[in-house]
């Protein structure tokens, strides 16, 4: 069998992944599969930390453009990452519901095999969970960020709106921002950018993929330096 390309991984998995074809909340079936998918990189002895959105329950943007106050909106954004983490969490029997970040706590917990799910954003308003997953790799030393999507990587268009979108398989950092690209908001990007932090953008909707990327098969695109 194939090594493992990674040792240590940061997973990026928004709130509108768990959705499944639901509107809202989680589809627990979906929980369930990532949460199997994770078992099978970490029986690889990859170390896995992941970061979960919130935005199938709200984002701060969106229920600020409806009137509540911008701060209030993201701390019930942030909630709604907890809420989430703790559907993934319930799905990889993990004990305890929560304890505070703290850093060599999770690296502790990542030496000894667990995956460690980081809920609640930053902590702070006017940030996202895709900053949160950037500022985390960081601190946890991961090699590479992982973000999930339901498409196969960074398209030049909307491949879901624009149908001859062309998928882009490798790019750097001041691309993405300069044209613009949805791969992650421009806070994370920069973060990236500056500590030279690699993302590999990949569709966690095809079962197998999680693993795949492990493994250091070309799917998806990689955005680096
Ligand atoms: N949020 C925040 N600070 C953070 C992370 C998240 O205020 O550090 C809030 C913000 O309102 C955001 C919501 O939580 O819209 C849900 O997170 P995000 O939009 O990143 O979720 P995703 O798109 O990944 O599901």
């Amino acid at each position: 069998m194939s090594e493992p390309a990674f040792h240590r991984v940061l997973l990026k998995v928004s709130g509108e992944a768990l959705l499944g074809d639901r509107g809202f909340g989680v589809d627990p079936a979906i929980v369930t599969r990532i949460a199997q998918e994770l078992h099978d990189v970490r029986e690889l002895g990859v170390e896995v930390a992941v970061v979960v959105g919130g935005g199938n329950f709200i984002r701060g943007v969106s229920a600020s453009a409806l009137g509540v106050d911008r701060v209030v909106a993201d701390h019930m954004g942030m909630l709604a990452t907890i809420i989430n983490a703790l559907a993934l969490q319930d799905a990889i029997e993990i004990r305890e519901i929560a304890e505070p970040f703290i850093r060599r706590r999770v690296i502790r917990h990542l030496e000894k095999g667990r995956i460690v799910v980081l809920a609640g954003g930053t902590g702070n308003p006017y940030f996202s969970t895709d900053t949160a997953a950037a500022l985390r790799a960081m601190e946890v030393r991961a090699e590479v960020i992982l973000k999930a999507t339901k498409v196969d990587g960074v398209f030049d268009a909307d491949p879901q709106k624009v149908p001859d979108a062309k998928m882009i398989s490798r790019i750097n950092y001041l691309e993405v921002l300069s044209r613009g690209l949805a791969v992650m908001d421009t806070t994370a990007i920069s973060l990236c950018m500056d500590n030279n932090l690699p993302i590999i953008v990949f569709n966690l909707n095809v079962p197998g993929n999680l693993k795949r990327v492990i493994l250091g098969e070309k799917i998806g695109s990689l955005v680096a330096r």
